[in-house]
């Protein structure tokens, strides 16, 4: 299996994310499935992985920014390429409650596995690039711009200790998955035509079942991206725009993966991961940003042009919107 140079992934610098939002959710919610999952393929080193990652030590040790392994090992957030203001090391306060990263935890480690790996890979699509100065041309090389989002912080840059913390994949996982973005595959999981099985975990059967998959995947980033979690609840708010919109974005995303518009409709409303996520009603306030509404145009635009950078440079600045007028938010 072939890994991309160490310093591929090494320590990258990070920023990034997104969201801003607020107000109530129009999801009916509840409704039953079309589930990706496969529960015949929780292997035991599966759930005792989840009972590792969900057991108290493990939580405790991630909120101080530690990763504690099965072994007992602790491994330290070390240099942090991605400080915040006050210079604090990228994890600080990052869940300031315990129970947001449980929770947090809870609901990825239930995903089946290709969920998670698809969620992850859907994440860093587009993510791997040159920071912009002021006048909007690149800094140094590429590098990895990894982001988490909290209930109560927003979007946070973070450095991949951190994002695997709130992530658990294995590093080689990881690497696998930042390769495939690197080469141009849209989806964590190879097609059998492919050569399939080696991609990632290769047990996604059906074509109907990847597609759905790719949706989920798809759905989960732009919400993390684009939305806004409510105070106090776990709903994640995205903003309104009409579903041919969003499926642009994600059937240009997705390119010939994609699933048809229904079924892709179909499976925003009814994939029990994307439960969590809501369209927020019309008319909310936030629904009148022009700045948004611009960036959504940018973002549109650039797809047009077919254009891999421009369409990250768009994707990025739009993130980078949502990110500090959240940020604003909080700060507040
Ligand atoms: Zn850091
Ligand atoms: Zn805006």
């Amino acid at each position: 299996m072939l890994l991309p140079p160490e310093d591929m992934v090494g320590h990258y610098r990070d920023h990034q994310g997104a969201s801003h939002a607020t107000g109530g959710s129009n999801r009916g919610g509840g409704e039953s499935t079309k589930k990706v999952r496969s529960a015949a393929r929780q292997r035991p080193s599966n759930q005792a992985k989840t009972g590792h990652t969900l057991a108290d030590d493990t939580i405790n040790a991630s909120m101080l920014g530690e990763h504690l392994d099965p072994a007992g090992n602790r491994t330290a957030h070390s240099a942090c390429y991605t400080p915040l203001g006050n210079g604090e090391a990228c994890h600080s306060e990052l869940y300031r409650k315990k129970r947001y990263l449980q929770k947090h935890l809870r609901t990825f480690m239930d995903y089946s596995q290709e969920v998670r790996t698809e969620t992850v890979f859907q994440l860093l699509v587009d993510r791997y690039y040159a920071d912009l100065d002021a006048a909007g041309l690149p800094v140094g090389p590429p590098r990895w711009h990894y982001y988490v989002h909290t209930p109560e912080g927003g979007v946070r840059d973070v450095c991949q200790h951190v994002f695997l913390l709130s992530y658990p994949l294995s590093k080689n996982t990881l690497l696998r998955l930042q390769k495939r973005i690197i080469d141009g595959c849209t989806m964590a999981h190879a097609k059998k035509q492919e050569g399939g099985v080696a991609a990632c975990t290769g047990s996604v059967t059906s074509n109907l079942a990847m597609k759905s998959l790719s949706v989920i995947g798809w759905y989960q980033a732009y919400a993390i991206q684009m939305g806004d979690y409510m105070p106090d609840d776990d709903q994640l708010i995205v903003p309104r725009r009409s579903r041919c919109e969003e499926y642009d974005e994600y059937a240009a995303a997705l390119g010939d993966e994609a699933a048809g518009y229904k079924h892709y409709c179909d499976t925003v409303r009814t994939a029990p991961e994307l439960a969590f996520i809501c369209r927020a009603r019309k008319l909310l306030n936030f629904q009148h940003c022009k700045t948004c509404v611009n960036l959504n145009e940018k973002v549109k635009q650039a797809i047009a042009s077919k254009n891999a950078d421009e369409i990250k440079r768009a994707k990025a600045t739009r993130a980078a919107h949502h990110q500090s007028t959240r940020a604003e938010r909080y700060d507040n």
